[in-house]
């Protein structure tokens, strides 16, 4: 299927006529074609949002509540294609698409259109001068929003809904990998009565598209979730313009796991926070520290659990562990197992690729558990992004949180204990933007959500978001006394 660029409202053709290949994973062949965008495909969205902006700013906030509500709706009308799409795109399991990132699409959505009619500004009296400021928060203009291909639309939408809930409009652009849902969503835009141009979705290579939407002068925000360098890269380009930046960068999480937890809990749970989506979440828990007490049993069981995994078809319902992205990911994913040896690591489990029945050109990879003694190694260092964990013993508190903290990452932290005072130990110390206490990846989506360190710079998430596309601009007056 052939996928076009949506920009005012209408589905076009890329401006230079380029496509690129779109693949499906799950058996290593090419299904359509994307735009290849250049930087005046890029042009031509920023002056289809420039020209829908100032009727857009201006629109009541119910009626822009109603029409972000009329999405969420529409999003889960359709969840069964949607999540379908989102499968063969990215190959993950269709029950993940199904369970987590359809419906969070529309949660994003649906979020955003309560949370902008409560969202509000300051003011402060300045008592005994007559004066009294107040705040006003108003939309950006246009504003960038750019999206890796892990959880496709969940964290395409993540960005767009809080972008245009606040008055902005948006040239947005999914990755190159995965933007079937992307372009499924102008379509859902159009049907909700999303008027034209306030969001333009423009597919390309991030080289390309995604460089020129960061170097557009007037695209005054940028709004960025992928690795950290590419993070680095877009913030050297947009500084010298003062642009806003929000970065939700890489992450190489632990997860500390003390002898004193709900054991069933957390071995449940640690299979999941290592697996969910062939590990391809930027919130999985690769670095698993366990206490010594325990180790050797937690060894013993986590290798069963994780032997039960089904490593499969991603349409196939009963499949828990489905396709890697791309030939090229796993190909880097697998380079760090067949380092394991060389960097002191021992592999418990996996380690290889698997041929699956009528998809034996698809990327599959076995669920891999690794041994390591040393976390300067670089598979405890550095960002694997795919179903490879790490396990490492601890004897004390204290050596916990040196390891937890001994990374240039600092986005999540997962921790299981039930005592009090070493989860607000922990809490104040670890160095990073969430902990999980006895849980993984429970979501309040009122909550500020980003990273410390080099996992990234400012916060998404509830009035955090609200905030982020909005400036804030003081007024301050100053009233006569009565005479
Ligand atoms: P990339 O950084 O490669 O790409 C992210 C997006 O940026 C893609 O749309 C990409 O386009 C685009 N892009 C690439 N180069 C540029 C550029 N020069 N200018 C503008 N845009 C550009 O990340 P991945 O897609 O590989 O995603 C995986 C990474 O994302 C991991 O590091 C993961 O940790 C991180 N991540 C972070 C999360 C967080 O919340 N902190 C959540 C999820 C993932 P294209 O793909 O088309 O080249």
């Amino acid at each position: 299927m052939n996928i076009q660029n949506y920009i005012n409202g209408e589905f076009v053709n890329p401006i230079k006529n380029n496509w690129l290949d779109n693949y499906n994973p799950s058996i290593g062949e090419v299904y359509g074609q994307i735009p290849n965008s250049t930087k005046e495909d890029v042009e031509n969205a920023y002056l289809a949002a420039a020209k829908a902006f100032s009727s857009w700013s201006n629109t009541t906030l119910e009626e822009r509540s109603n029409i972000l509500s009329k999405i969420a709706h529409l999003i889960l009308e359709k969840l069964d294609v949607l999540a379908a799409a989102e499968s063969k795109d990215n190959g993950k399991p269709i029950s993940l698409a199904k369970q987590v990132d359809i419906p969070r699409a529309a949660s994003n959505f649906q979020f955003f259109a309560n949370a902008i009619t409560q969202f509000s500004s300051e003011s402060h009296e300045s008592i005994g001068l007559n004066a009294v400021n107040f705040t006003l928060r108003q939309p950006i203009g246009v504003v960038g929003c750019i999206s890796p291909w892990n959880l496709p639309l969940y964290l395409f939408t993540w960005k767009i809904a809080p972008a245009i809930a606040a008055g902005n409009c948006v040239v947005a652009k999914p990755s190159e990998i995965t933007p079937m849902t992307a372009y499924l969503l102008g379509e859902i835009c159009n049907e909700a009565g999303l008027p034209e141009g306030v969001l333009n979705i423009v597919h390309g290579l991030g080289s390309t598209t995604g460089q020129a939407i960061v170097a557009h002068p007037n695209i005054k925000a940028i709004s960025f979730t992928g690795g950290t360098k590419t993070g680095a890269h877009i913030a050297k380009v947009a500084a010298p313009m003062f642009k806003k930046l929000s970065l939700e960068l890489g992450g190489k999480n632990p997860n500390i796991i003390f002898a004193d937890c709900n054991y069933d809990k957390m071995l449940e749970t640690t299979v999941r926070s290592s697996f969910a989506n062939q590990g391809q979440i930027c919130l999985c828990g690769s670095r698993i520290l366990v206490e010594e007490k325990i180790y050797e049993k937690f060894k013993k069981d986590f290798i069963k659990k994780v032997s039960e995994l089904k490593v499969g078809n991603p349409s196939d319902n009963s499949t828990n562990i489905g396709a890697i992205v791309s030939a090229e990911h796993l190909e880097k994913v697998k380079s760090y197992i067949d380092i394991a040896e060389q960097e002191g690591g021992r592999i418990l489990f996996g380690g290889n690729k698997v041929i699956i029945k009528n998809c034996e050109n698809g990327y599959y990879l076995q669920p891999t558990i690794i041994e390591v003694t040393n976390n300067r190694c670089r598979l405890n260092q550095e960002e694997i992004f795919g179903p490879v964990v790490t396990l490492m013993s601890f004897k004390t508190d204290k050596e916990a949180l040196t390891l937890a903290n001994d990374t240039k990452y600092g986005l999540s932290a997962t921790l299981w204990t039930n005592n009090l005072n070493r989860t607000m130990q922990f809490s104040k110390q670890l160095q990073t933007g969430i902990i999980w206490v006895n849980t993984w990846m429970l979501r309040d989506l009122r909550t500020p959500f980003g990273g410390q360190k080099d996992s990234g710079v400012g916060r998404e998430g509830g009035f955090e978001a609200l905030r982020f596309f909005t400036e804030p601009k003081n007024i301050c007056i100053q009233y006569e006394s009565p005479s």
